[in-house]
C-alpha cells in the first residue's frame, strides 16, 4: 500500500508531502517526494511552498532545497555543541544545554544560517571554534 508522509521543517514554512510503499521492506522502501497526497478520507494536499523556497523549479528541486538546509542545520548545531563542551552538561545520560544557555539556529532572509547564542559570555577563541565549526557544516552561516 502506498503510504504518505507530511513534513513541515523547523527551518522554513513549507509543507512538504512524500509517498512510500509499505509492501516493500523497510531496507527497499524509497520515499518519494510528491506534489499531492490524497488522504484516506478523501482530502487533498498540496505542497506548500514558502515565500524563501518559491523560486524551487520542481517538486524535487523543492524537497533537495529544502531537506539541505534542515541537514546542514542540524549537523551544524551538532557540531557547534561538540566544539563547545562547556555549552552541554548531561541530564539523565543525555547531552542537554546548560541551563540558562540558548543556541537559536535560523535561516535569515537571504538563506544564510544565522546561529544566535544567549545566556552566556563566549571567550573571543570559543567564538572562533564556533564560527568555524558552524562553517564547516554549512555555508553561508553567521554566529552571534
Ligand atoms: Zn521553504
Amino acid at each position: 500500500m502506498i503510504n504518505t508522509t507530511s513534513w513541515q521543517p523547523d527551518t522554513c514554512g513549507c509543507v512538504l508531502y512524500y509517498e512510500w510503499n509499505d509492501a516493500l521492506p523497510p531496507a527497499s522502501r524509497v520515499t518519494t517526494p510528491v506534489d499531492q497526497v490524497t488522504l484516506a478520507d478523501g482530502t487533498v494536499k498540496t505542497t506548500v511552498k514558502c515565500a524563501a523556497h518559491q523560486a524551487a523549479a520542481t517538486t524535487t528541486a523543492l524537497h533537495t532545497m529544502v531537506r539541505g538546509e534542515n541537514q546542514g542545520k542540524n549537523r551544524a548545531l551538532n557540531a557547534a555543541l561538540q566544539s563547545l563542551p562547556r555549552l552541554q552538561t548531561t541530564v539523565n545520560g543525555r547531552a542537554e544545554l546548560v541551563e540558562g544557555v540558548g543556541i537559536n539556529a535560523v535561516f535569515d532572509a537571504n538563506r544564510t544560517l544565522t546561529f544566535v547564542v544567549t545566556g552566556i559570555d563566549l571567550l573571543p577563541a570559543e567564538q572562533s571554534v564556533l564560527d568555524a565549526a558552524v562553517a564547516a557544516q554549512y555555508q553561508p552561516a553567521v554566529v552571534r
